[in-house]
């Protein structure tokens, strides 16, 4: 089951990085929920009354009163260098090879007409959403479905 990554929605490669990034999201509003087992009253999940639904600290939809909705968006990885660079932090040595293979391949099928020198850049010249498709094909994200 090979992947076609660059097919992918941004939202999609987003939502796949934050996942393996360990990161608890809502999935509808995408807003992270610092500690999915406490609610928005501030009670835990097992002692939380019944006088009101559970709503995840974080979550926006869930929420009637929206004022009081603490934002925490999951990082926007194939629109900000400074997120993705958290995700290449935690790839191992071998995983790096594969990444900068695979980050010369995407450049690559982006311009085809590139000098050698701007092939060798590739890794420092590659777009948040070029690195998000490499990133993804390195670790085998699953796709994401929306
Ligand atoms: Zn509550
Ligand atoms: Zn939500």
């Amino acid at each position: 089951m090979n992947i076609d990554y660059s097919k992918c929605t941004d939202e999609q490669l987003r939502v796949a990085i934050a996942k393996w990034m360990g990161i608890a999201f809502c999935p509808s509003c995408l807003n992270e929920l610092p500690d999915p087992d406490v609610c928005h009253c501030g009670d835990i999940r097992k002692n939380h009354p019944v006088d009101h639904g559970f709503v995840p600290m974080g979550c926006v939809c869930g929420y009637a009163d929206q004022s009081k909705v603490i934002k925490g968006t999951i990082p926007n990885y194939p629109n900000s260098l400074d997120a993705v660079a958290l995700v290449e932090a935690k790839l191992n040595r071998n995983q790096y090879l594969d990444y900068a293979e695979w980050i010369r391949e995407i450049v690559y099928a982006a311009d085809n007409n590139q000098t050698d020198a701007e092939f060798d850049f590739s890794c420092f010249t590659a777009t948040a959403r070029q690195r998000c498709e490499a990133l993804a094909a390195v670790l085998q994200l699953p796709e994401v479905k929306l």
